[in-house]
């Protein structure tokens, strides 16, 4: 099957300033379309060729899993993130404060695994066959589903993600972008 560029859930203008237009140009225009692109060449008349994007990161190794896994990444980042303000729903907060202690502890554990990811990848949020959260740092394209975790919430840490709007300042993106994460839709996939 041919993998296609998700639509973006809203308008490239619709997360600025946290993101700018010309960020959502490059990060999902050129970044995430050039994974898509160089999965589909790869999978090309190989065992991978007819599966879903998620099977192919459970099974594949090499450049077919560092695209692949980039591919599902960026759709799961996009999605987690949104033009307004998302109140957090009760289910989730009463998860995080049982497992952090308080929102604002899991606000900055969150945000020191993210900015002391060191080179490129990406901080997630994760729950475990029992029900157990943690944060988890990934190197690269690296994902948890490997791990036998379920992704909650991810933000990118690559510097592609934040270098137009932020340059070097990555602990500034992290906080703007705490702003607009849609815990709505990180509450569904508990
Ligand atoms: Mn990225």
């Amino acid at each position: 099957m041919v993998h296609l560029l998700p639509e973006l859930p809203y308008g490239q203008d619709a997360l600025s300033p946290v993101i700018s237009p010309e960020t959502l140009e490059y990060h999902y225009g050129k970044h995430f379309q050039t994974y898509i692109d160089n999965l589909n060449r790869l999978i090309e008349g190989s065992p991978y060729e007819d599966m879903e994007i998620e099977e192919i990161v459970m099974k594949a190794g090499g450049a077919i899993f560092n695209n692949a896994a980039q591919a599902w990444n960026h759709d799961f980042y996009f999605q987690t993130l949104s033009p307004s303000t998302v109140e957090m729903p009760e289910i989730l907060e009463e998860k995080l404060v049982k497992t952090f202690g308080s929102i604002n502890n899991f606000k900055s554990e969150f945000i020191k695994a993210a900015s002391t990811l060191f080179g490129s990848g990406w901080a997630w949020l994760c729950e475990d066959k029992e029900g157990a959260l943690s944060i988890v740092q990934t190197q690269n394209a690296d994902n948890p589903m490997t791990q036998g975790l379920k992704p909650l919430m991810v933000i990118d840490v690559w510097e592609h993600a934040y270098y137009i709007d932020y340059r070097n300042r990555r602990a500034a993106y992290l906080e703007a972008i705490w702003n607009i994460i849609d815990w709505g839709k990180v509450a569904e996939r508990l």
